[in-house]
């Protein structure tokens, strides 16, 4: 079983290396700056209007059925720094415990929160919680990313969030041990595969 490597909020931007980390982090806020939805094809992926048509480029079609999907900046805070962490759509979902559609539906005539001018009420239900996040490191020369890292899966299993508040003595270690020694064997294959 490989351990997804454990990273600070500091380490990720200092770290510089490609791939996926784990990070024990505190929402602090949501960011505030555009829209938290974004509309997409079916294949997940964003489409944009043009001329009132959607077209997806990866599909190659022209798309009749949109669908919103969750797209939630967040400003997540360690005791090393803060970053912002981008939720997508089956994390959020799980969080929220609602698809975007029904989120959107509901506020259909609140146009400052259907623009992201203000977010849903409901989104303070998951700040001041403290998860563990798996985010992807993106690759050097990605410059507009720097500092922007996508959410992979969360987890905020009080269990095994608490056993990693327990082993954080040693956050460079790739090999994390218990007291005893041994190997920490965390059931990772569960939450984040
Ligand atoms: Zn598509």
């Amino acid at each position: 079983m490989k351990l997804t490597p454990r990273c600070t909020v500091k380490s990720l931007d200092d770290n510089n290396r490609d791939g996926t980390f784990v990070v024990l982090t505190k929402i602090a806020e949501i960011v505030e700056d555009g829209p938290w939805w974004y509309s997409s094809c079916v294949c997940g992926r964003s489409v944009q209007a043009e001329s009132g048509i959607y077209f997806c480029q990866f599909c190659n079609i022209h798309v009749t059925n949109v669908t919103p999907r969750f797209r939630v900046k967040m400003l997540v805070e360690d005791s090393t720094g803060l970053s912002i962490f981008v939720l997508f759509d089956r994390e959020a979902s799980y969080l929220l415990n609602k698809t975007c559609a029904q989120l959107f539906e509901q506020h259909l005539k609140d146009v400052d929160v259907v623009f992201g001018i203000q977010s849903p009420p409901i989104f303070e239900e998951i700040v001041g919680k403290t998860m563990l996040f798996k985010v992807l490191n993106r690759p050097v020369g990605m410059e507009k990313f720097k500092g922007t890292y996508p959410v992979r899966r969360v987890c905020d299993d009080a269990a095994i969030v608490g056993m990693f508040e327990l082993s954080g003595s040693d956050l460079s270690s790739e090999k994390e041990r218990d007291h005893l020694g041994n190997p920490l064997r965390l059931p990772n294959h569960r939450i984040w595969d």
